[in-house]
Parts: structure tokens; C-alpha cells; sequence
């Protein structure tokens, strides 16, 4: 795990977070030349192999200027309201400027749930896989239009570092009018310093960000900081830069001032020591010896090998996965709920749509989601070939 900056091009999943006043303009709506200069910046990183999603907010600031709300704070249906009037212009705007570098684009809005639910996690995880692999862009958004002040993320910033987790990136970029973390806030405190590498986020770093957020954008520096926790904490570095330059990314490249927040781990290794970390597994899954070598050689358990499961759990939680001599190996996140895995273990994954009459995950425990834990059984997971074939997240 490197602990240092390296280039953009050297990540090989990336989400950048753009945000409100980076896009739009109060007066004018879009800043179109700006997003068509962010997309070629995008399309270069493509084509350095990299996998690029987008994190876009503006959906809110979009739409009041459509429909000249005044200034000032919304109550919640006027943003609700502004957000749908908005989003469809700024995913159209998206969906344009990418095509133009023959990128396809796609639209998805997550609410906290999408992320925070484990069964609706791998669904959303599952969609913005299949994007990816399908050599599109995600573009995400909060569902504004749907998400009340109780149920929301309401900033970006954390919403983008829950996605970075969600699909294992190894970089977040935190793109919007700030260039980095400073000591104190540079406006109030003429002695303020500019923090280059922060290699750990500590209690000290946490009170270095105020609460600045500007009328267009509801993130602050706390916001980023809380986002920086969520994503270095699962292994995914974080960059906080200025999205005010024309090519930002580009800008980056070339050495303009940015903070860069070390990765605690690699993003495999923290998520599975999570999985593994579960205290009281909803259920059991006992195996075949093939099944089991299977899994030692990190393949994904097919409901082939299943001999037996126990215990009443849903898609999503975790479970625990016992070999033939009936000790624990390994443990997991179940692709199915406990009356489903009953149905199709020892089945063929091909029969798996005739039996539960939809077409499913061929695995029953995904290899991403699974984690061996029994003696002889902890395979040291560099994460390296962690998204081959990932056909069934
Ligand atoms: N989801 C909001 C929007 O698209 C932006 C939230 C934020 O600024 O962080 O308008």
C-alpha cells in the first residue's frame, strides 16, 4: 500500500466529487465550458485505463435558477422541487458533454438507504459495477426529489466517499472551491498553513476544518474531513482540490495545490477485516471439500457446493461458512436470503432462475463479500485480480 501521492492515472478506480458552484453559474445555470474541459479530463483518464465515476451535485442549484426561486435558504419541497427540474438538465448535460469523447453516461440517484442497508448496498454496488464494466460513466447524485431531511446524506462529500467505499476506488478527488485543508481557514487567519499530505486523520486535523459552506453547496470543510475518515479508513486515498481551474484533473496532474489524505489500508483488506468483524453471524452455510478448496483458492461459493444452511438471514448479511469437518473457514455476505439459499444449495447455478423464478447472482457468497477466517484459512489478499470477472457483485 503506497502511502504516498502518486498520479491520477496510476489509480484504477476514481471517483471524483464535483461540486454545486463548480457547474452552475446563479445567474447564468450551467457552465457549460467548464464541464466540457472536466469531461475531456475524464476521457484522458479512460483512456489511461482508468475506471471513472462522478459524484455531481448541482441538481438543487440547477433547478432554482430554472425556475428563478429567489435567494436564499428553500424550504424542503421547493428543493425537492428544484432538484427534479434540475437533475434532468444536469444529467443531459452530463450524458452531452461526455458523448462528445464517445463516453457513455449513466444516471444513478442513491438515497442514505442505498448505501447504508447492506441488501440495497449490493444491489447499487451491483448496478454501478455493471456500468463500469460496460465502459460507462456513472453519474450519481442524492435522490433530492425523494429525500427528506431525516433520510439524506445532504452533502456530497460524505455521499461520494460512502460510493469510493461502496466499489472499492482507491481514490477519491473532492473537486469545489477550495484547494485543500488549511491549519485554520485561510480568509480568517493570515497565519493559516497549507497541509500538502495528511497522513492520518487525527483529532487535530478534525478541528482544523471549520464549517464553512458557500450558499450554492451544503459540504464544508467538515464534510470533507468526515468524508476523508469514511474513505482512508476503507483504504481509499482522498484528494481535496480547487475544481476552479478549466481541466482541474489536468491541473492536478500538472501540480497545482492539493491535499492528499493517505489510505489506512488497501480497500479489500478493510472492507473483509469489516465482513469478518461481524460479531454474530445471522446464519450458517456448510460445504462441500470442493466447495472449500474452491473458496481457498478465492473463487466465489456456488450454490453447488452448499450442502446445508441454517439459521434465518437476509441478502446481505453476514454469515458464517463451515466446511465439511464442520469447522468455520471463512465468512461472508449472503447473495441470498436464508429461504432462497434452502432452495437452490446443491443446485447449478444455470437452474437457480427455474427454481426461485428470476434470474439471480450465480454465487451464493460472492468472493469480493467473503473473507476466509478458520485456520490455514487467512489467504493474504493483495486485491489484485479482486474485480476479475466480476459478473455476479
Ligand atoms: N445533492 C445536491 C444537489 O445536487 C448537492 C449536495 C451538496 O452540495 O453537497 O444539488
Amino acid at each position: 500500500m503506497t502511502k504516498t501521492r502518486k498520479p491520477l492515472q496510476k489509480y484504477r478506480r476514481v471517483v471524483i466529487k464535483i461540486g454545486s458552484a463548480l457547474l452552475v453559474d446563479r445567474k447564468s445555470g450551467l457552465k457549460k465550458a467548464w464541464l466540457d474541459a472536466m469531461c475531456a479530463d475524464i476521457a484522458a483518464l479512460k483512456a489511461k485505463g482508468v475506471e471513472v465515476l462522478v459524484v455531481s451535485s448541482g441538481a438543487i442549484a440547477l433547478g432554482r435558477t430554472v425556475l428563478d426561486l429567489p435567494a436564499g435558504a428553500l424550504k424542503l419541497e421547493e428543493s425537492q422541487a428544484a432538484a427534479a427540474v434540475g437533475q434532468i438538465a444536469l444529467a443531459r448535460a452530463w450524458s452531452e458533454s461526455l458523448s462528445t469523447d464517445q463516453i457513455i453516461a449513466g444516471q444513478v440517484l442513491l438515497t442514505l438507504g442505498d448505501t447504508e442497508e447492506r441488501r440495497r448496498y449490493l444491489n447499487a454496488r451491483a448496478t454501478i459495477n455493471q456500468l463500469l464494466k460496460l465502459g460507462a460513466v456513472p453519474i450519481i447524485n442524492e435522490n433530492d426529489t425523494v429525500a427528506t431531511t431525516e433520510i439524506r446524506y445532504g452533502d456530497n462529500d460524505r455521499l461520494a466517499a460512502r460510493v469510493a467505499t461502496m466499489v472499492g476506488a482507491d481514490l477519491l478527488v473532492l473537486l469545489s472551491d477550495i484547494d485543500g485543508l488549511y491549519t485554520a481557514p485561510p480568509h480568517l487567519d493570515p497565519d493559516a498553513r497549507f497541509l500538502d499530505t495528511i497522513a492520518e486523520i487525527t483529532p487535530e486535523i478534525e478541528a482544523m476544518a471549520g464549517g464553512a459552506a458557500s450558499e450554492l453547496s451544503r459540504g464544508g470543510m467538515r464534510t470533507k474531513i468526515d468524508a476523508g475518515k469514511i474513505a482512508t479508513t476503507a483504504g481509499c486515498a482522498m484528494i481535496i482540490a480547487s475544481g476552479k481551474p478549466d481541466h482541474p484533473l489536468n491541473a492536478i496532474e500538472c501540480g497545482a495545490r492539493s491535499s492528499w489524505f493517505a489510505p489506512a489500508g488497501s480497500p479489500v483488506t478493510a472492507r473483509k477485516t469489516w465482513i469478518a468483524g461481524q460479531l454474530l453471524p445471522a446464519g450458517t452455510l456448510i460445504i462441500d471439500a470442493g466447495a472449500e478448496t474452491a473458496l481457498r483458492s478465492g473463487k466465489s461459493l456456488l450454490p453447488a457446493g452448499v450442502r446445508q444452511v441454517t439459521g434465518s438471514f437476509s441478502r446481505g448479511d453476514t454469515i458464517a461458512i463451515l466446511g465439511a469437518a464442520g469447522r468455520e473457514i471463512a465468512r461472508g455476505l449472503a447473495g441470498y436470503d436464508a429461504d432462497e439459499a434452502r432452495q437452490i444449495a446443491g443446485k447449478k447455478s444455470a437452474e437457480i432462475a427455474e427454481i426461485l423464478g428470476y434470474a439471480g447472482r450465480a454465487a451464493m457468497v460472492h468472493r469480493d463479500d467473503l473473507v476466509m477466517t478458520g485456520p490455514a484459512g487467512a489467504r493474504v489478499d493483495d486485491g489484485r485480480d479482486e474485480r476479475k470477472g466480476e459478473v455476479h457483485a
